[in-house]
């Protein structure tokens, strides 16, 4: 007979029959069930037997008399449950819901969490995770037992312990559960139960483990902490033994959650951004009241007694429990009260003991880590030795009353627009909220237009633009308008291009006219000679765990004892700057005239016998040393000078050095960095040039350094105005040390130092000279005219290339590059592109048969000139003023956005490509930023789909640029990039491709350059391969197909795409992108192994 064939497929026959009616049916159900769990029944922990009383489902005999089933057994009896045909997992949830029953529920939980268990290896066990999850089994769950239990929590009583147990293994697998179990009251339904089984073990775990999951969501975190689970938490770690460790741990993991004090998600930030103080403040207070609650359930004492005695805690949970008690002191740290309390209970002795007693096993590095950073934040800091933080370089900025209060005003009417977080700082520290439903609806109502319609300049206006525009008008230049500027057109004199040293004069004559705010002392020798890297790869540094190990512990010991230090002043810009105003004042004009060269070559080798330390200057272009503090013999703090009017933005670093003993190794440390990691901490080296190599023929940029690490140290440093609004507890925030050491090739040499391969405003122009006397292709049309003056009056140019057709309508490609001065990578890539388009290949000849390119190499030439990182004169991020730029302000961001404006408006041309190059300071490779309506903040942006084009140029350059990673990539159009150019230009001008290229500061973790520095031969390339991609844009629809075909299966094959994508399918490929960068879910392998597990 069949049944004693197959009983198991008789019994699900039964079960699909019987769930037809499954309350008439209840009990057959119920025994069906108990059989199928028979066959399925995993080896329970010892919890269950020893706590037999609460075994909830003890009516059903059958379970005690059942001999447990092998593997093989249980896997065979899944297989006929799983496939999709038979519905069983979908009958199984079901019945939950509709007979709304909690021995219904218990006997289903039961099942599916054997079901679910990790013994049960293989494909088998994901294929019921992945159904039990498009079931919404969890969502189902919760709202069953909510639903039961306004009958009061005695109902579902018997059913919390398996039902908990399938909800903590479905919480892991799914992103979504803390916002749908808020949504049925789920979050609220598991505090209550936590209280209620408080000292009850066996469901103790999985409600914690749940509770966990629900406290990731930030707005569950403020509903925890209102409904008093600190207090609850706090009372558990009490009353629970003191053995039970992964109970402990999954304590300590939601406590550091729910402490968290920098949780708003940056939408819900705009929102109390624009409603003011109040919702600030409560806010915070809940927030708060987190932390007021740990300390005051005396939880804090406990957290921290656990801290004290960590080597007592189990093996395999105890870097997860340090984990998470450093991140709860560490959040406790960030408020006021909260380091009260952790002080006063000997919190800082205890993590002292910790760092100096943690032992040197790798797996013990991010604890250390974190202590440090505990220690940090609770020792009073040392201010940073200079005199003010204000930035040494000062510019009176005229009408900047006037224009301040239009620029305050313009950011009033648009509150969350200008965050001042930038392109290369996506590693924002906010954590990003999936959803808000009632945000979207809000933002919908934000009406974009009205916001752009500011400001357009007039037709009349835009017409005196027409001479930048020679293209359309046959290529006249009219008179006056190329170079106007005297002085240029004075320097631009004849340069004898035969001349050995005619790239030197070149430099040199440009940099007469350079204008600068202070008096430069020299031209640096690199930038002279026009040095670039050698003509070999470098490979990325090989970090080495231990230093970054002996830095951190001798970061707390410079606290413990400063004394040991030298501290002795041997470079110091305030007061070079002062000896030289009051010389100044002395012998008036002297020296502004003054030509400016370089006698470094003289210098070598000699020794300067009247001081016994290194030698120091930055006074020359792009040169940002604010002061050197001697530490030891060889060691040596420095502190760079923040950009012109402000006192942030200490990142790049360039500047001289000399006296250097022979074979000694010199330890640097640039102590006032802001960002909280860098590119130092993964394969990045500074760079070093050397005058006496150059002299040896060898004259190069290269890579240098060793025991190079980025790390937190005990300089306060004062926020930014910003740092409030965003929540950030910025009372007691450090700064960051950028450590290297190095060892000089010869001694009393002069090098340089860089963070990255300079390139000054002066070698533009010095560029530029060089072009203007080249010979080019009489077909070819090249033109730089004077786009503008910067406020310090420097001319800006813009170039005008396309070959010489006047019968072709054409389309423009408009560049730009190094709005951010510390981006230099960004110029070389710009170099590039204007070498590869006068080039004369068949491809470029294609390109300016087609394009006019427009072409605006450096917006920001003050920036550059003064060594800054972010801004120009007026300490203002210009890459954030496209949306509405102030012409007394920012005229090159201006100017640019007019000609654009001109381009659109007037001359009625399409802009095909609009691209700003940028260098990026914490990824890896080079990559681009596009526009995406499908993901972009503005519901309105949705109702139009994405036009086709909008991924066309990245993923051209993929198979262009081997330095290019379209992995890396994003298209969404944020909130706080709206002034921004690429979302700015792509909004108001309709231009679909409109994009960010952004080039690593450091080097590439893919393709032919993978593990190598990018140097500029790479970045020049780049700029090559860039052209290239464009070319392939007016190719032929065969040519561009060919490589889009190309492009999909080098994709399909490094991510697992499916190749029946087609090219028109962009939506899928959006979704994927987006899916793959949100995705930063933990994974909680071991989780599984909890539940199952000893406690
Ligand atoms: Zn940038």
């Amino acid at each position: 007979m069949a049944t004693e064939e197959d009983p198991l497929s008789v019994t699900l026959d039964r079960l699909t029959q019987a769930v037809t009616q499954p309350v008439e049916n209840m009990d057959t159900i119920k025994t069906l069930i108990s059989r199928l769990h028979s066959k399925l029944k995993v080896q329970e922990s010892s919890c269950i037997s020893v706590c037999g009383t609460f075994f909830p489902w003890s009516d059903y005999t059958e379970y005690f008399a059942v001999v447990v089933p092998d593997a093989e057994v249980r896997l065979s009896t899944l297989a006929k449950i799983i496939p999709p045909e038979r519905q069983t997992l979908e009958q199984l949830v079901h019945l939950i819901e509709v007979c709304r029953e909690p021995s219904m529920v218990t006997a289903v939980c039961s099942l599916l969490h054997d079901a679910l268990s990790p013994s049960n290896k293989g494909d088998i066990r994901d294929i019921v995770i992945q159904t039990c999850l498009a079931l919404n089994t969890a969502e189902v769950i919760l709202r069953t037992l909510k639903s039961l239990s306004t009958e009061g929590l005695t109902v579902i009583e018997p059913c919390v312990h398996p039902a908990y147990q399938v909800l903590a293994k479905l919480a892991s697998k799914d992103p979504k559960l803390a916002v749908k179990a808020r949504l049925v009251g789920g979050v609220k339904l598991t505090h209550q139960l936590l209280q209620a089984h408080m000292k009850n073990n066996v469901p103790l775990l999985p409600l914690l483990m749940v509770t966990k999951y629900l406290a990731k969501n930030s707005t569950n975190q403020v509903m925890l902490g209102k409904d008093g689970c600190v207090a609850t938490l706090a009372a558990i770690l009490t009353s629970v033994p003191k053995t039970h460790w992964a109970k402990i741990k999954f304590i300590m993991e939601i406590l550091a959650l729910l402490t968290k004090a920098t949780n708003v998600s940056p939408r819900l930030a705009a929102i109390v951004r624009a409603n003011g103080q109040k919702l600030q403040s409560l806010l915070n207070y809940f927030f708060e009241s987190n932390v007021i609650r740990l300390v005051r359930e005396t939880g804090l004492q406990r957290v921290l007694s656990i801290f004290d005695g960590w080597e007592k805690i189990e093996r395999r949970h105890q870097i997860k429990i340090l984990k998470s008690i450093l991140g709860t002191l560490s959040h406790m740290c960030d408020s006021k009260h909260g380091r009260k309390a952790v002080m006063a209970l000997n919190g800082v002795e205890i993590t002292q003991r910790f760092i100096q007693s943690c032992p040197a096993d790798k797996k013990f590095d991010s604890a250390l880590a974190s202590a440090t950073n505990v220690f940090l934040k609770c020792i009073s800091k040392g201010e940073l030795p200079v005199s003010s933080t204000r930035g040494a370089f000062k510019f009176q900025v005229a009408n900047r009353e006037e224009s301040d209060s239009t620029a305050a005003l313009s950011r009033e009417a648009t509150p969350g627009l200008d965050a001042d977080s930038s392109d290369d700082e996506l590693e924002d520290e906010m954590e990003e909220e999936e959803e808000d439903f009632d945000l979207s609806r809000e933002m919908k109502g934000v009406d974009l237009s009205s916001e752009y319609s500011v400001e357009r300049p007039r037709t009349e206006e835009l017409v005196r633009l027409a001479p930048l525009f020679p293209e359309l008008s046959n290529y006249k230049v009219q008179s006056g308008t190329r170079f106007k500027d005297v002085t240029l057109e004075a320097r631009r004199g004849n340069v004898n291009d035969s001349s050995p040293d005619a790239g030197t004069d070149y430099y040199l004559r440009a940099s007469d006219s350079t204008k600068s705010i202070i008096s430069f002392v020299k031209v640096a020798y690199p930038d002279m000679i026009g040095a670039r890297g050698p003509m070999y790869l470098e490979e990325l540094y090989d970090k080495d765990r231990k230093v970054c190990r002996s830095k951190a512990i001798a970061t707390v010991e410079r606290v413990l004892h400063p004394e040991i230090y030298m501290e002795r002043v041997v470079y110091d810009l305030d007061y070079l700057l002062e000896s030289e105003h009051s010389r100044q004042l002395i012998t008036p004009a002297s020296s502004s005239s003054r030509s400016l060269s370089n006698w470094d070559e003289k210098r070598v080798g000699k020794k300067d016998v009247t001081v016994n330390h290194l030698n120091f200057e930055s006074r020359f272009e792009s040169g940002n040393l604010r002061r050197v503090i001697q530490a030891s013999n060889t060691e040596y703090d420095l502190i760079l000078n923040a950009d012109v009017n402000s006192s942030h933005h200490h990142q790049w670093f360039y500047f001289e050095v000399s006296n250097m003993e022979p074979n000694t190794q010199y330890t640097f440390n640039i102590i006032n960095n802001e960002k909280p990691n860098s590119e130092f901490n993964f394969g990045m080296k500074p760079v070093m040039f050397s005058v006496r190599e150059a002299l040896l023929g060898r004259p190069a940029w290269v890579r240098t350094g060793s025991n190079i690490c980025y790390h937190k140290n005990h300089y306060s440093r004062i926020p930014k105005c910003h740092d409030n609004v965003r929540f950030k507890k910025s009372a007691n925030k450090s700064y960051y040390t950028a450590t290297f050491t190095v060892t000089f090739p010869h001694a009393y040499d002069v090098c340089y130092l860089a963070y990255h391969y300079p390139y000054t405003y002066t070698q533009l122009q010095a560029y530029l000279s060089k072009l203007d006397n080249r010979n080019l292709p009489s077909d070819i049309f090249y033109c730089s005219q004077l786009l503008c003056h910067t406020l310090n009056g420097n001319p800006v140019p813009l170039l005008t290339i396309t070959s010489k057709d006047t019968n072709k309508t054409k389309e423009v490609v408009f560049l730009t590059a190094r709005v951010h001065p510390g981006e230099s990578n960004s110029s070389w890539v710009m170099e590039g592109v204007v070498d590869f388009i006068l080039g004369g290949s068949v491809a470029a000849r294609l390109l300016l048969d087609k394009f006019v390119f427009k072409i605006v190499p450096m917006l920001n030439p003050e920036g550059v000139i003064h060594g800054n990182q972010r801004c120009g004169l007026t300490d203002e991020d210009l890459n954030r003023r496209w949306r509405s730029p102030n012409p007394q302000l920012h005229p090159t961001i201006c100017h640019s956005k007019s000609l654009l404006e001109y381009l659109v408006h007037v001359a009625k041309q399409k802009v095909r490509v609009f691209c700003d190059f940028h260098g990026h300071s914490r990824q890896k490779n080079v990559f681009m930023y596009g526009c995406s309506r499908l993901q972009s903040w503005w519901p309105g942006d949705k109702d139009t789909p994405d036009s086709p084009d909008f991924m066309l140029l990245p993923r051209l350059a993929q198979n262009c640029m081997g330095t290019f990673s379209l992995r890396d990539c994003h298209f969404q159009i944020e909130r706080a990039r709206e002034a921004t150019a690429r979302v700015a230009v792509w909004r108001q001008f309709d231009i679909p491709m409109s994009y960010t290229m952004e080039a690593s500061t450091c080097g590439c973790d893919q393709g032919p350059y993978k593990n190598y520095h990018l140097s500029p031969k790479e970045l020049i390339e780049s700029g090559e391969g860039f052209c290239l991609a464009l070319s392939y844009l007016v190719s032929t629809p065969e040519v561009l197909n060919s490589r889009l075909l190309q492009d999909s299966e080098r994709v399909d094959h490094k991510f697992g795409m499916t190749k029946e994508r087609n090219l028109g399918d962009f939506t899928k490929e959006v979704a994927f992108w987006s899916g793959e960068l949100d995705d930063d879910l933990d994974s909680d392998d071991d989780l599984d192994l909890d539940l199952y597990g000893p406690m």
